[in-house]
Protein backbone atom coordinates (compact mmCIF):
# COMPACT_ATOMS: atom_id res chain seq x y z
CA UNK A 1 0.00 0.00 0.00
CA UNK A 2 1.29 3.58 -1.06
CA UNK A 3 0.08 6.74 -0.06
CA UNK A 4 -1.81 7.51 -2.92
CA UNK A 5 -4.77 4.53 -1.10
CA UNK A 6 -4.83 6.49 2.07
CA UNK A 7 -7.62 8.74 2.41
CA UNK A 8 -6.25 11.36 4.19
CA UNK A 9 -9.18 12.98 5.23
CA UNK A 10 -10.34 10.06 7.08
CA UNK A 11 -6.67 10.28 8.69
CA UNK A 12 -6.68 13.89 9.61
CA UNK A 13 -10.06 13.10 11.45
CA UNK A 14 -8.16 10.18 13.23
CA UNK A 15 -5.46 12.38 14.28
CA UNK A 16 -7.76 15.38 15.33
CA UNK A 17 -9.13 12.92 18.07
CA UNK A 18 -6.52 11.24 19.48
CA UNK A 19 -4.68 14.76 19.49
CA UNK A 20 -4.91 15.09 23.13
CA UNK A 21 -3.51 10.97 23.55
CA UNK A 22 -7.24 9.75 24.40
CA UNK A 23 -10.55 8.23 23.17
CA UNK A 24 -13.60 9.47 24.49
CA UNK A 25 -17.42 8.03 23.35
CA UNK A 26 -17.98 11.45 22.02
CA UNK A 27 -15.14 11.12 19.84
CA UNK A 28 -16.40 7.55 18.54
CA UNK A 29 -19.22 9.10 17.63
CA UNK A 30 -18.00 11.47 15.80
CA UNK A 31 -16.18 8.66 13.96
CA UNK A 32 -18.96 6.43 14.06
CA UNK A 33 -21.25 9.50 12.32
CA UNK A 34 -18.41 10.60 9.60
CA UNK A 35 -18.14 6.85 8.07
CA UNK A 36 -21.67 6.47 7.91
CA UNK A 37 -22.22 9.20 5.78
CA UNK A 38 -19.29 8.92 3.83
CA UNK A 39 -19.17 5.80 1.68
CA UNK A 40 -15.94 6.94 -0.04
CA UNK A 41 -14.32 6.86 3.18
CA UNK A 42 -15.75 3.64 4.53
CA UNK A 43 -14.52 1.72 1.01
CA UNK A 44 -10.91 3.21 1.37
CA UNK A 45 -8.11 3.10 4.21
CA UNK A 46 -8.43 3.47 6.88
CA UNK A 47 -11.95 3.87 7.39
CA UNK A 48 -12.87 0.50 5.82
CA UNK A 49 -10.60 -1.31 8.48
CA UNK A 50 -12.07 0.87 11.09
CA UNK A 51 -16.00 0.45 9.99
CA UNK A 52 -15.15 -3.16 10.61
CA UNK A 53 -14.90 -2.51 14.14
CA UNK A 54 -17.47 0.42 14.39
CA UNK A 55 -20.12 -1.74 13.17
CA UNK A 56 -19.09 -4.21 15.85
CA UNK A 57 -18.81 -1.42 18.30
CA UNK A 58 -22.39 0.02 17.72
CA UNK A 59 -24.68 -3.46 17.07
CA UNK A 60 -26.34 -3.22 19.94
CA UNK A 61 -25.76 0.44 20.32
CA UNK A 62 -23.80 0.09 23.93
CA UNK A 63 -20.19 0.72 23.77
CA UNK A 64 -18.25 -1.51 26.85
CA UNK A 65 -14.64 -0.64 27.74
CA UNK A 66 -13.92 -3.59 26.17
CA UNK A 67 -15.28 -2.64 23.15
CA UNK A 68 -13.29 1.03 23.19
CA UNK A 69 -10.01 -0.46 24.19
CA UNK A 70 -10.58 -2.91 20.90
CA UNK A 71 -10.75 0.56 19.20
CA UNK A 72 -7.81 2.04 20.56
CA UNK A 73 -5.64 -0.69 19.57
CA UNK A 74 -7.02 -0.22 15.67
CA UNK A 75 -6.45 3.28 16.12
CA UNK A 76 -2.70 2.53 17.17
CA UNK A 77 -2.16 0.25 14.81
CA UNK A 78 -3.50 2.63 11.65
CA UNK A 79 -1.21 5.24 13.46
CA UNK A 80 1.87 2.75 13.15
CA UNK A 81 0.92 1.49 9.13
CA UNK A 82 0.50 5.27 8.19
CA UNK A 83 3.76 6.58 9.69
CA UNK A 84 5.75 4.05 7.90
CA UNK A 85 4.09 4.75 4.66
CA UNK A 86 4.78 8.39 5.06
CA UNK A 87 8.42 7.78 6.26
CA UNK A 88 9.34 5.69 2.76
CA UNK A 89 8.20 8.73 0.79
CA UNK A 90 10.14 11.26 2.57
CA UNK A 91 13.53 11.56 1.22
CA UNK A 92 16.10 11.99 4.22
CA UNK A 93 16.88 15.35 5.39
CA UNK A 94 20.19 16.94 4.68
CA UNK A 95 22.97 15.78 7.54
CA UNK A 96 23.27 19.57 8.24
CA UNK A 97 24.93 21.42 11.44
CA UNK A 98 22.70 21.66 13.63
CA UNK A 99 21.84 25.80 14.21
CA UNK A 100 22.01 26.70 18.64
CA UNK A 101 18.73 25.81 20.11
CA UNK A 102 17.88 28.12 23.20
CA UNK A 103 16.11 25.98 25.58
CA UNK A 104 13.47 27.09 27.95
CA UNK A 105 11.62 25.24 30.39
CA UNK A 106 8.32 26.54 31.16
CA UNK A 107 6.19 26.28 34.46
CA UNK A 108 3.08 27.44 35.75
CA UNK A 109 2.85 30.58 38.10
CA UNK A 110 0.41 30.17 41.09
CA UNK A 111 -2.43 32.68 41.12
CA UNK A 112 -4.49 33.23 43.90
CA UNK A 113 -7.33 32.56 41.48
CA UNK A 114 -10.47 30.31 41.14
CA UNK A 115 -11.97 30.47 37.96
CA UNK A 116 -15.50 28.46 37.41
CA UNK A 117 -15.42 27.00 34.26
CA UNK A 118 -18.10 25.70 32.01
CA UNK A 119 -17.18 22.62 29.78
CA UNK A 120 -16.97 23.56 26.08
CA UNK A 121 -19.85 20.57 25.29
CA UNK A 122 -23.16 21.35 26.82
CA UNK A 123 -22.49 19.89 29.71
CA UNK A 124 -24.63 21.09 32.91
CA UNK A 125 -21.81 20.88 35.39
CA UNK A 126 -19.25 23.39 36.32
CA UNK A 127 -15.76 23.00 37.21
CA UNK A 128 -13.69 24.63 39.70
CA UNK A 129 -9.67 25.80 38.18
CA UNK A 130 -8.07 26.42 41.02
CA UNK A 131 -4.75 28.42 39.63
CA UNK A 132 -3.08 28.42 43.18
CA UNK A 133 -1.94 24.69 42.96
CA UNK A 134 -3.31 24.03 39.45
CA UNK A 135 -6.10 21.54 40.27
CA UNK A 136 -9.57 21.30 38.52
CA UNK A 137 -12.23 19.21 39.89
CA UNK A 138 -13.29 17.30 36.49
CA UNK A 139 -12.77 14.04 35.93
CA UNK A 140 -9.62 14.34 33.08
CA UNK A 141 -8.02 16.29 36.20
CA UNK A 142 -8.41 13.86 38.63
CA UNK A 143 -7.47 10.90 36.49
CA UNK A 144 -4.54 12.66 34.33
CA UNK A 145 -3.49 15.15 35.41
CA UNK A 146 -3.23 15.08 38.88
CA UNK A 147 0.21 13.18 39.99
CA UNK A 148 1.84 15.93 37.97
CA UNK A 149 4.32 17.63 40.10
CA UNK A 150 3.27 21.22 41.26
CA UNK A 151 3.64 23.84 38.52
CA UNK A 152 3.84 21.25 35.69
CA UNK A 153 2.47 22.40 32.81
CA UNK A 154 1.15 19.19 32.16
CA UNK A 155 -1.63 19.65 35.15
CA UNK A 156 -3.49 21.53 33.05
CA UNK A 157 -6.90 20.42 31.65
CA UNK A 158 -9.06 22.22 29.03
CA UNK A 159 -10.38 23.92 32.05
CA UNK A 160 -6.97 25.22 33.73
CA UNK A 161 -6.11 25.90 30.58
CA UNK A 162 -9.26 28.56 29.79
CA UNK A 163 -8.74 29.45 33.31
CA UNK A 164 -5.21 30.63 32.92
CA UNK A 165 -6.36 32.27 29.45
CA UNK A 166 -8.54 34.21 32.00
CA UNK A 167 -6.74 35.05 34.56
CA UNK A 168 -3.95 36.30 31.95
CA UNK A 169 -6.69 38.88 30.76
CA UNK A 170 -7.94 39.98 33.60
CA UNK A 171 -6.81 43.40 34.22
CA UNK A 172 -6.67 42.44 38.05
CA UNK A 173 -4.15 39.78 37.84
CA UNK A 174 -0.75 40.42 38.11
CA UNK A 175 0.59 38.14 35.03
CA UNK A 176 3.25 40.56 33.99
CA UNK A 177 6.09 37.99 35.43
CA UNK A 178 4.52 35.71 32.87
CA UNK A 179 7.15 34.11 30.43
CA UNK A 180 5.98 35.53 26.57
CA UNK A 181 6.44 31.83 25.84
CA UNK A 182 4.12 30.91 28.79
CA UNK A 183 1.78 32.98 27.65
CA UNK A 184 1.80 31.93 24.01
CA UNK A 185 1.54 28.47 25.12
CA UNK A 186 -2.14 29.26 27.01
CA UNK A 187 -3.29 31.16 24.01
CA UNK A 188 -2.12 28.40 21.85
CA UNK A 189 -3.50 25.34 23.86
CA UNK A 190 -6.75 27.15 23.89
CA UNK A 191 -7.21 27.97 20.54
CA UNK A 192 -6.55 24.24 19.32
CA UNK A 193 -8.67 23.44 22.55
CA UNK A 194 -6.32 21.10 23.86
CA UNK A 195 -5.34 20.36 27.18
CA UNK A 196 -1.39 20.13 27.57
CA UNK A 197 -0.52 16.20 27.48
CA UNK A 198 0.31 14.98 31.14
CA UNK A 199 3.92 15.08 30.61
CA UNK A 200 6.42 16.22 33.08
CA UNK A 201 8.82 18.12 31.19
CA UNK A 202 7.38 21.36 29.14
CA UNK A 203 10.05 23.25 26.71
CA UNK A 204 9.85 26.25 24.40
CA UNK A 205 12.83 25.88 21.49
CA UNK A 206 13.99 28.98 19.61
CA UNK A 207 16.36 28.17 16.44
CA UNK A 208 17.06 30.21 13.70
CA UNK A 209 14.20 32.60 13.67
CA UNK A 210 11.85 29.02 14.34
CA UNK A 211 10.05 28.04 17.31
CA UNK A 212 8.12 25.24 19.34
CA UNK A 213 6.87 23.90 22.13
CA UNK A 214 7.80 20.12 23.12
CA UNK A 215 6.89 17.85 26.03
CA UNK A 216 7.91 14.84 27.07
CA UNK A 217 8.27 12.28 30.37
CA UNK A 218 6.84 9.08 31.29
CA UNK A 219 5.39 8.19 27.51
CA UNK A 220 7.27 7.05 24.32
CA UNK A 221 5.04 9.40 22.77
CA UNK A 222 6.40 13.59 22.71
CA UNK A 223 4.58 16.23 21.73
CA UNK A 224 5.37 19.12 19.67
CA UNK A 225 3.45 21.99 19.21
CA UNK A 226 5.05 23.78 16.25
CA UNK A 227 5.10 27.29 14.61
CA UNK A 228 3.95 26.59 10.95
CA UNK A 229 4.67 30.17 10.08
CA UNK A 230 3.08 33.27 11.01
CA UNK A 231 1.17 33.12 14.53
CA UNK A 232 -0.02 29.37 13.24
CA UNK A 233 1.21 26.64 15.11
CA UNK A 234 0.41 23.02 14.86
CA UNK A 235 0.13 19.58 16.98
CA UNK A 236 2.42 16.81 16.20
CA UNK A 237 3.62 13.57 17.98
CA UNK A 238 7.07 12.13 17.92
CA UNK A 239 7.74 8.67 18.87
CA UNK A 240 10.81 8.31 21.43
CA UNK A 241 10.83 4.67 21.62
CA UNK A 242 10.84 4.28 17.19
CA UNK A 243 12.06 7.63 16.24
CA UNK A 244 8.94 8.87 14.12
CA UNK A 245 6.29 11.55 13.70
CA UNK A 246 2.84 10.09 14.71
CA UNK A 247 0.73 9.54 11.45
CA UNK A 248 4.29 10.29 9.59
CA UNK A 249 2.96 13.88 9.60
CA UNK A 250 6.44 16.16 10.46
CA UNK A 251 6.39 19.86 11.47
CA UNK A 252 8.95 21.99 9.87
CA UNK A 253 12.95 21.51 10.84
CA UNK A 254 11.54 18.23 11.60
CA UNK A 255 14.91 16.85 12.39
CA UNK A 256 16.21 19.86 14.81
CA UNK A 257 13.38 18.55 17.24
CA UNK A 258 13.44 15.25 16.80
CA UNK A 259 17.45 15.63 17.83
CA UNK A 260 16.55 17.38 20.94
CA UNK A 261 13.54 15.17 21.70
CA UNK A 262 15.95 11.75 21.61
CA UNK A 263 18.97 13.89 23.71
CA UNK A 264 16.85 14.75 26.46
CA UNK A 265 14.14 12.35 26.97
CA UNK A 266 15.10 9.30 29.32
CA UNK A 267 11.66 7.43 28.02
CA UNK A 268 12.06 3.80 29.63
CA UNK A 269 8.84 1.60 27.32
CA UNK A 270 5.97 0.81 29.51
CA UNK A 271 2.28 0.64 28.62
CA UNK A 272 -0.06 1.37 25.43
CA UNK A 273 -0.24 4.22 23.12
CA UNK A 274 -3.97 5.41 23.27
CA UNK A 275 -5.63 5.53 26.63
CA UNK A 276 -8.98 4.80 26.32
CA UNK A 277 -12.18 7.14 28.12
CA UNK A 278 -15.27 5.15 28.08
CA UNK A 279 -17.81 7.45 30.03
CA UNK A 280 -21.49 7.16 28.51
CA UNK A 281 -23.66 5.16 25.97
CA UNK A 282 -23.71 6.76 22.66
CA UNK A 283 -27.16 7.56 20.77
CA UNK A 284 -28.69 4.77 18.53
CA UNK A 285 -27.12 4.78 15.03
CA UNK A 286 -28.58 3.07 12.04
CA UNK A 287 -25.38 1.83 10.44
CA UNK A 288 -25.27 1.48 6.60
CA UNK A 289 -24.00 -1.91 4.91
ZN1 LIG B 1 -10.73 20.39 34.41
Amino acid sequence: MGPDSVNFETINLIRQITADGKLEIEEVWDLAEYLNNNAKARKSWPGKRLWKVIQQVFEDNKVTEEEMHMLGKEIADIEEICSEIMEEEQAPEPDEDRPPIDVTTLSLPSIEKTVYVHPRNDDKRLFASNLRDHSCTCEDWCETHHDLPSGSIGRLCKHLVDAMKEAHEDPKADTEDWLESLTDLIFILARLQLPAKPLTIWEHLEWDGHNAYVAYGESQWATVIANVGGRSYEHYGFNLVDSRWSYGTEPPDAQIIAQHLLEHSAYKPTGDTVDVTPRSDPEALTLQE
